[in-house]
């Protein structure tokens, strides 16, 4: 059994101050209450900062984690992916493995409890069975000219399934055959040229235009339009930047699903790529579903949640802290066990030390750091 106390407690959107967390051995919690007085807290461990629930990183590629530092920032979308294809083999699976199990280690000391990862390849399969993290993944479906079964081999591993990369980058029948599962993680609109491309303009169109590659998809006439074609309703979606969305699309794609889409940020990696900025204030006003995610080392310094809050200074922090842990648990169907601290749940326990109370509102210091307690 520990008793564990700090300044504040972040639980589902809300603040409770002078908190005290009771969880027995397994880190299930057994009592949520506040202390009074800190000279009254016998066989409590007190820490100056604020608890959350354990993080859900809603979109990484653990498997690139070899290609930190290797890619220049601010190349703009069809750079980094020019780039990417570039330095790909220039490292030996020993390097690629030290770099995937250090980058999942951090994960979890800095307190990420599951993840929602893409995997192109089996590289990270046999680290991910050891890790105490609960990675989901994802087999991306990539490449116009790629028949479904290339991923098939990937299937067979633990809670993985079948997903289309974008709404840019299969053709429809690939597309159909990539979106059967109950849940899908599609990268969307993270540039303008997404959309351009359903116009005949942009990067895109040029690209495939000098590659030859036609496209059996513009018809749909925009990317939101092609998922409302695409998905059937009843599926879950991660829609993965979303940098470029509009009102439109939004009210398109909640009309059309049955549970709403979660919308996953990724604000580090499109200051990476781009300088683009995640729709926040739209989400916000359409009170959406919303989760937070790192994108890969390729396009980020760190897998850091509390890094990515900070470039979202405008959303106040309860509410960054419940996409970060409840929307991804959600998202990934796995709040009844994840996502918030309450009694019977296990769903790790974060220290934040560095909030500071500004005229009355809690706020990220330059330097705040996350480390797992529980
Ligand atoms: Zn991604």
């Amino acid at each position: 059994m520990r008793r564990i106390a700090a300044h504040y407690l972040f639980s589902r959107g809300e603040v409770i101050p002078r908190p005290v967390v009771e969880c027995d051995s397994e880190g299930v919690i057994t009592k949520v209450e506040q202390w009074e007085r800190l000279d009254n807290l016998a066989a409590t461990e007190f820490y100056a900062g604020a608890l959350t629930a354990g993080f859900v990183n809603a979109h990484c590629h653990l498997e690139l984690s070899y290609l930190h530092g290797a890619i220049e920032p601010k190349t703009g979308f069809g750079g980094f992916a020019r780039a990417i294809g570039m330095v790909r083999n220039n490292y030996s699976s020993q390097q690629r493995q030290q770099a995937l199990a250090a980058a999942s280690a951090r994960m979890w000391a800095e307190g990420v409890e599951a993840v929602a990862d893409i995997i192109n390849d089996d590289s990270s399969l046999e680290h991910k069975s050891q890790s105490p993290i609960r990675y989901r993944n994802f087999a991306e479906l990539f490449g116009l000219n790629t028949p479904a079964e290339a991923m098939n081999h990937l299937l067979s591993a633990p809670n993985t399934t079948l997903t289309p990369h974008s709404t840019y980058s299969l053709q429809s029948a690939t597309f159909a055959a990539a979106a059967t599962a109950d849940t899908l993680s599609i990268h969307f609109m993270e540039s303008p040229d997404e959309e351009a491309l359903y116009r005949g303009e942009g990067s895109l169109a040029a690209w495939y235009a000098r590659m030859g590659w036609e496209c059996d998809f513009i018809h749909y006439g925009s990317p939101a339009a092609r998922l409302v074609g695409q998905v059937a309703s009843d599926k879950k979606l991660l829609l993965i930047h979303c940098c470029c969305m509009t009102d439109a699309d939004m009210e398109l794609l909640s009309h059309h699903f049955s549970t709403p889409p979660t919308f996953v940020l990724c604000p580090q990696s499109n200051d990476y790529i781009s300088g683009l900025r995640p729709p926040v204030e739209l989400l916000l006003r359409h009170g959406a579903h919303v989760a937070v995610g790192t994108d890969s080392l390729a396009s980020n310094g760190n897998l850091s949640i509390v890094e990515e809050l900070k470039l979202l200074p405008e959303v106040p922090l309860a509410k960054g802290l419940e996409w970060a842990s409840w929307g991804g648990a959600k998202a990934l169907g796995l709040e009844s066990e994840l996502g918030s601290i309450e009694v019977g749940k296990r769903p790790g326990i974060v220290l934040i030390e560095g909030v500071e109370n500004r005229n009355g509102e809690l706020r990220l210091t330059p330097t705040a750091h996350t480390r797992r307690l529980v």
